[in-house]
């Protein structure tokens, strides 16, 4: 799907007035129309959809997507509050995550989530310890590191050994002889998440054959397993990639599974929100060294650190016409204090007018989910544009709201 551009421009311009910037603007129309593509190309198996919130965590934009029938795929107990008051289905969570702490553990339990995604050996005698002190059963499923790579940039690759994720298959007898020995734990199933942005089929449709036989395996080893966990991952267009569709990327996941005679979960995050939203801008200035032409907008690293992170490229379009229409080489920076504070870098435009709109593009997915406050910035509103009309989804902060914490504390 290519990255689509907000066209209204006015109503960008409307929501730059109303609301300010930086702001995050999502479209509730592309929103659904993906939903309902992940809901169609698997809607032919048993699959439960199980949105991974930590890549857009606003609570309007999760109960769209839960009441759309989606689970979700959490790795803290912040999100899982969060998608409890979202509205989400406990029966349809799993807690991912390398070091799930107890209090979060017993949270889970209490909601009957539908299982963790066991990452570290001693994960299974703590789950076992809370559940035994509790009375209740435990769902597990382990999660495998299949030692795949997923071609895909290094600081996201989940899949190989030299990552922190998962477990390798070599210490599966160990692991499953302590799952035996905790009548309350049940395996429910096995998982992997090979990695993030993933623009190619063949690691993913490798790393789901292999968790098939590796179920099979585990089944006949005496666990009765009922879910194949087969994570996330489905790249998105941001520049020039290809990424599959979700119709090609849903073949070799349900032949998978179907295979291993399991029920399928994904565990989809950018791929169903990253095109849905962009970062609204304004140019506070342009500043010439001898080296470089420079865009400072009011967006900066701590509203999208992807670029400065991972050397993401965001595509940038103007919202407000240039009156030039010579083009220049620009990087377009923020006004944080870090030289690595940049948005886009070496971008050919039509210099704009101090106060010109831009939107940055395809921010939907590890944008604002990914905010911090450096600087001692506040961060920015989040708008949900539906049709013609707008609403804000979450109040710019105020300065107060940074230090509130702080505040209290003061002597
Ligand atoms: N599942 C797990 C366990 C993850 O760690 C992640 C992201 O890192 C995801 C799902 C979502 O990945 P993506 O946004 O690439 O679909």
């Amino acid at each position: 799907m290519k990255a689509p551009t907000f066209h209204d421009h006015n109503l960008l311009h409307d929501i730059a007035g109303k609301v300010g910037t930086p702001a995050y603007i999502y479209s509730a129309d592309v929103l659904r129309n993906r939903i309902k593509e992940f809901n169609s190309a698997f809607s032919g198996y048993p699959t439960t959809l199980c949105f991974a919130v930590k890549s857009l965590s606003n609570l309007s934009i999760l109960k769209m997507i839960f009441s759309d029938g989606f689970g979700a795929d959490i790795v803290s107990g912040g999100e899982l509050e969060r998608a409890i008051t979202a509205g989400v289905s406990p029966s349809k969570v799993v807690f991912s995550g390398v070091g799930k702490q107890p209090e979060e553990i017993s949270k889970a339990l209490d909601y009957g989530i539908r299982m963790f995604n066991v990452e570290s050996p001693w994960e299974i005698e703590v789950i076992a310890e809370i559940a035994r002190s509790k009375k209740v059963k435990a769902r597990i499923a382990l999660r495998i590191n299949p030692n795949i790579d997923a071609q895909t940039n290094a600081k996201i690759s989940t899949g190989l050994y030299s990552t922190k994720f998962g477990l390798p298959e070599t210490e599966l007898p160990e692991l499953l002889a302590a799952i035996k020995s905790h009548p309350e734990l049940q395996l429910t199933g096995l998982a992997c998440h090979i990695g993030s942005q993933i623009t190619d089929i063949k690691p993913l449709a490798a790393a789901a054959e292999k968790m098939a036989h590796l179920a099979i395996s585990v089944r006949e080893q005496g666990f009765p397993l009922q879910y194949l966990d087969l994570g996330g991952g489905l790249g998105i267009q941001y520049h020039n990639e290809n990424p599959p569709s979700i119709a090609a990327y849903s073949e070799p996941l349900i032949r998978a599974a179907k295979r291993a005679n399991l029920e399928l979960i994904i565990e989809p995050g950018r791929a169903l929100v990253g095109n849905t939203g962009i970062l609204l801008t304004k140019v506070v200035g342009i500043k010439k060294t001898p080296s470089k032409h420079f865009i400072v907008v009011d967006a900066a690293m701590n509203d999208l650190i992807r670029p400065t992170l991972y050397g993401s490229y965001h595509e940038i379009s103007a919202v407000t016409s240039s009156s030039s229409n010579d083009k220049v080489v620009c990087d377009f920076v923020g006004p944080i204090c870090e030289t690595g504070d940049f948005i886009a870098q070496d971008r050919s435009v039509c210099l704009p007018e101090v106060g010109g709109l831009y939107a940055i593009e395809s921010c939907g997915a590890y944008g604002s989910a990914m905010a911090s406050h450096y600087n001692s910035r506040p961060k920015a509103a989040e708008v949900l544009v539906e049709g013609a009309s707008y609403r804000i989804i979450r109040k710019r902060e105020e300065l107060r709201d940074i230090w509130a914490a702080e505040l209290s504390e003061l002597k």
